[in-house]
């Protein structure tokens, strides 16, 4: 157990950390968490009712006040990301923390079933979009003291399981970009690792799990210390690993 469970240990005072999926699940408490940490927060979601309901909430907490950015990532190109990147530089200078964590779960079936407009949206989604933004901002976190890039994988991203196709796919390929980008900037100012949150009781669970007892599992708030640890100056030496947040 590399971190400490106590959230209120971690400070993340003057960073600057983007989070997408901010408006829903786990990426609402990771930017809820952050902000209580002192962190100012940049919200990017495509529901933009969403992203200003969290934005609200961190104001209502006394955090710093956050930034919107609404944007689906499945239709966004390597322009927007650029974008982003130039408002970031202009409004803060640079970037210290970037969490991929918008994501879709898609349509579970068998293998013979799977849509073809299903697995590309998944992989423009949850994978290819990660790329491209993770390209473009690369200007903005090399300009931060230190960076930390922390993407999110799943218990399918590391083994395979039968109906879980794409999103299984999209999973090992995070795993895969970010075990190339931890390797190849290596003892540079930016650190790159992985985090499986485990069964965690959002609404993508319950569309995967709607049998399931919801009130037996983590809530997102329960899985926030793996989250706060890798943004964290505490984690300044940790690359390349894929961690479970449970
Ligand atoms: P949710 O579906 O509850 O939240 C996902 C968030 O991502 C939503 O706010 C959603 O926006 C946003 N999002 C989805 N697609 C896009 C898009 N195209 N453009 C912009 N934003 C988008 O998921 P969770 O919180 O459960 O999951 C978060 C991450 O954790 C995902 O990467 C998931 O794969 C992973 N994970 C979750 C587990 C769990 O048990 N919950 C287990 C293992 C991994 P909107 O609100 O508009 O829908």
């Amino acid at each position: 157990n590399l971190h400490n469970d106590n959230v209120a240990d971690y400070s993340l005072k003057g960073k600057v950390i983007l989070v997408t999926g901010a408006g829903d699940g786990i990426g609402k408490e990771a930017a809820l968490s952050f902000a209580k940490a002192g962190a100012t927060v940049i919200l990017l979601g495509r529901t933009v009712s969403k992203l200003e309901s969290v934005y609200d909430a961190i104001l209502a907490a006394g955090g710093a006040e956050p930034a919107i950015v609404p944007l689906d990532l499945k239709g966004a190109t390597f322009t927007h990301y650029q974008g982003l990147c130039a408002t970031i530089l202009e409004q803060f200078g640079h970037l210290d923390g970037l969490l991929h964590n918008a994501s879709l779960l898609g349509v579970l079936s068998p293998f013979e079933h799977i849509d073809h407009g299903n697995w590309h949206d998944l992989m423009q989604v949850n994978v290819t979009a990660q790329f491209l933004m993770t390209q473009a901002l690369m200007p903005a976190l090399k300009k931060a003291e230190h960076a930390s890039i922390v993407f999110t994988s799943s218990g399918v991203g590391r083994k395979g399981r039968a109906f879980w196709g794409p999103y299984s796919v999209s999973k090992f390929a995070t795993e895969g970009l970010a075990q190339v980008m931890a390797d190849e900037y290596e003892g540079s100012n930016v650190r790159i690792n992985v985090i499986n949150p485990g069964a965690t009781r959002t609404s993508m669970r319950a569309r995967a799990y709607p049998a399931e007892d919801r009130s037996k599992l983590k809530t997102p708030a329960e899985i926030m210390p793996t989250y706060l640890y890798l943004m964290s100056d505490e984690s300044l030496d940790v690359n390349g690993q894929s961690l479970d947040a449970q």
